[in-house]
């Protein structure tokens, strides 16, 4: 193809989509679909993205472009046409889709490349010159001596350290043309610190050896194959499935994808996928929230650069850049954290099955509690399904015992919170020396101060929620906005002193656990504890090595975790997300439920879950109990057909949010009446369902009022396309926001 004459550019800032310019002549041949480029518009040079070039253009008098920022691309063109595909189907912007693609370290090129000095010899030096220098200078010398010593430049402060010598003579030695000192890029690595070992394959069971032969298939031939779902009980070897399926892709000079959620991307997994590969440790990026920009910005180009083979990360490592992309894995696809809650708001799960789709490449789906959406793709023939219905060794599934609260509450002091039942089976592990773990998903002492005169709540100024109090800070904190005062010693409304702390957090079972248990050394590890960068990694391993008996946390220690020595674990409060205004609050609390419960008996002892529950007869709970999947699949899918949510359709929630509680529901009522009149017209899927503006469940939060439309239709492409043109062609007090969530996983 001739060098393109024209381009149609998306500028990073701007509401419009997309431009077109005039390539001049001076960047012919530099220019292509995925090049950044500056451009102008009005008045100013714009940051822009090449999304498309042409070779003729109708329109006369184009502008040039004025710079182009690299000679080569920095977006390869199927990321572009899944930029598009992503504005398209979850209703946003081409710029921002296009800013998932491309991290903010890299699109504006303020974070660079690091480069250290570098010492290296020129030539040899000759031999009388050597002892001169020797005799005259005996350290420089020894420099020498050292640097022929290397295959590899040194760095200059290695080197000053290796020789004892000073900057200052080694720039001496550079100035008389003894030495070579230049600078060279250095590769931030995270893991530059640790050092792994090479771990080998491990058997495999009969059913994952079945699995395996299907999932080789696919990274085979993905073009005779459907994206696969993997469902295998927790403790069923489904990591070693990708690992062998990542072998393979490697194998046949492909690269690979996993993505894992932010929550489980625990140094336990990184470390994991880190050793199996150790022979290539270069060849593996890993790309999470808790990289200094530095060290995503090299990760980032180590994929660009076709170094890395394999990317291990957290949603966005979906739009990780690699070529020649062979394999998709997406670890415990049900997870909420893998939808974006920023725009554009994708789901990574669904991107990547979309992408793969596009690359032409093996996805796999994996999850001990799918997600309705998937295993219904699965129940449909849209997907593969692989069971995995054994733990590896044939460990046995942990028995689960219901502890009924309404019978236990009343036996004393904090029986409600830890039961006698619970209590009395933790002390027997004690006495094994086994370990405990107590689960709770609530942060802080005591959930709400409540006044015991009026009834007064204490609530977070800015948000619709009762405040938290945190004992070891001592201070009240709002767990929405982290607002935070100090404890108030009468109540704000009546001046009464009498005020009641109730509901339990993660701080006040670690109280109860350490009275009840004198002698048991209780850990907490939650977000109020795991604050330092290597926290969460140091507690783990203490608890690994048995340094803990009982560690009480939250989510953080629900996922992912291996611990062969733990054969209890407590459900403290199984209600807690059963009663949220969701229509997945049955599918989440079974699938916490399950992956808590997955954490026991994975080593030679068999474990025992107990879960605390005022409401022991919810087919949730009962589900949970007896390890029945399908069973609970299908009753709630029963309840989703009659009640037409997802995944029978799909489901667009509209959050409009202003400080003024006026506007912001003015706002709801006229967007509610144009979205009606289109359906009336013909201008949205005839199956549309549109719900009546009402207030969030979180009426309001950080200060803003919100108001929520809830959308649903089996077309959600066609929806979003329409409801794409009506928010373009609205107008809205000034100070109003509105939000448009595809999919949405977040109804609160
Ligand atoms: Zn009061
Ligand atoms: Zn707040």
């Amino acid at each position: 193809m001739p060098d393109p004459r024209y381009a149609r550019v998306v500028p990073d800032r701007s509401g419009q989509s997309a431009f077109d310019y005039e390539i001049p002549e001076h960047l012919l041949g530099k220019i292509w679909i995925g090049s950044r480029v500056r451009v102008p518009v009005r008045t100013r040079l714009l940051l822009a993205t090449v999304v498309e070039v042409m070779e003729t253009s109708e329109v006369e008098g184009l502008k040039p472009i004025s710079e182009a920022l690299s000679d080569k691309p920095l977006i390869n063109p199927t990321l572009i046409q899944l930029g598009n595909w992503i504005a398209s189907y979850y209703c946003c912007a081409s710029h921002i889709a296009l800013r998932a693609i491309l991290p903010q370290v890299v699109r504006n090129s303020e974070v660079k490349a690091k480069q250290l000095l570098f010492a290296r010899l020129d030539k040899k030096p000759d031999a009388e010159a050597f002892e001169q220098l020797a005799r005259r200078a005996p350290k420089q010398a020894g420099v020498i001596d050292f640097l022929l010593g290397l295959s590899e430049p040194i760095a200059l402060t290695d080197l000053m350290k290796e020789c004892g010598v000073t900057r200052n003579t080694l720039e001496g030695m550079r100035d008389r043309g003894l030495i070579a000192i230049e600078r060279q890029t250095v590769q931030r690595d995270p893991y530059s610190e640790e050092n792994f070992i090479h771990a080998p394959q491990l058997e495999m069971n009969a059913e994952q050896v079945a699995a395996y032969e299907r999932i080789s298939a696919a990274v085979r031939s993905p073009e005779l194959n459907r994206p696969i779902l993997l469902h295998g009980v927790t403790g069923s070897g489904k990591t070693e499935l990708y690992l062998r399926a990542i072998d393979l892709t490697l194998s046949l000079g492909k690269t690979a994808i996993v993505l894992v959620p932010e929550i489980s991307l625990t140094p336990q997994t990184v470390e994991r996928f880190k050793s199996r590969f150790a022979n290539l440790q270069g060849e593996v990026a890993v790309l999470h929230s808790h990289l200094s920009d530095g060290e995503r910005h090299d990760e980032w180009h180590k994929i660009n650069n076709r170094v890395a083979k394999i990317v291990i990360g957290a949603r966005s490592a979906v739009f990780a850049p690699l070529e020649r992309l062979g394999l998709i894995v997406v670890d415990e696809e049900h997870e909420n954290s893998y939808k974006q809650e920023d725009a554009p708001r994708y789901s990574a799960r669904d991107v990547a099955v979309y992408r793969a789709h596009m690359e032409n490449c093996a996805i796999l789906l994996g999850s001990a509690t799918p997600s309705m959406e998937s295993y219904h793709n699965a129940m449909t023939g849209k997907y593969e399904l692989l069971r995995l219905l054994c733990r590896v060794d044939d460990r046995q599934m942990p028995r689960i015992r219901i502890i009924d609260l309404r019978m236990e509450a009343s036996r004393g002091p904090g029986a409600s919170i830890l039961s006698e039942t619970l209590c009395k089976a933790i002390r027997e592990r004690l006495e094994k020396k086994e370990q405990s773990i107590l689960f709770l998903n609530r942060r802080g002492f005591s959930t709400s101060l409540i006044c015991s005169s009026c009834g007064h709540v204490c609530e977070c100024p800015n948000c619709s929620v009762a405040l938290t109090f945190h004992r070891a800070a001592s201070r009240i904190v709002c767990h929405i906005c982290g607002h935070t005062a100090v404890v108030p010693s009468k109540c704000p409304a009546c001046r009464d002193p009498r005020i009641k702390y109730s509901g339990a957090g993660t701080e006040k079972v670690e109280e109860l656990a350490a009275a009840f248990f004198p002698g048991a050394v209780v850990k907490r590890l939650d977000a109020d504890t795991v604050t330092r960068k290597d926290a969460l990694k140091d507690a783990l391993y203490a608890f690994r090595t048995g340094k803990i008996d009982i560690l009480v946390g939250t989510q953080m220690i629900a996922k992912g975790l291996h611990f062969p020595n733990v054969t209890l674990v407590g459900i403290v409060n199984a209600d807690m997300s059963l009663h949220l205004p969701d229509f997945r609050a049955g599918e989440r609390t079974f699938q916490l439920l399950t992956q808590v419960a997955g954490r026991a008996g994975r080593g030679e002892v068999s474990g025992e879950v107990f879960v605390q529950t005022y409401t022991p007869f919810h087919p949730a709970i009962q589900f949970a109990r007896h390890h029945d999947f399908p069973g609970f699949y299908e009753q709630e899918l029963e309840f989703r057909r009659k009640t037409n949510f997802p995944p029978f359709s799909h489901m667009v929630l509209i959050t409009l949010r202003s400080e003024s509680e006026s506007h912001a529901a003015f706002s709801a009522d006229t967007l509610t009446r144009r979205v009606r009149e289109a359906l009336e017209s013909g201008d949205l899927p005839a199956d549309t369902v549109i719900s009546n503006p009402a207030p969030a469940p979180i009426e309001k939060s950080h200060g803003q009022y919100r108001f929520h439309l809830m959308l649903r239709t089996a077309r959600i492409t066609r929806l979003s396309k329409s409801l794409f043109a009506i928010l373009e062609k609205l107008t809205f007090p000034e100070e109003v926001i509105v939000t448009v969530d595809v999919d949405a996983f977040q109804l609160l």
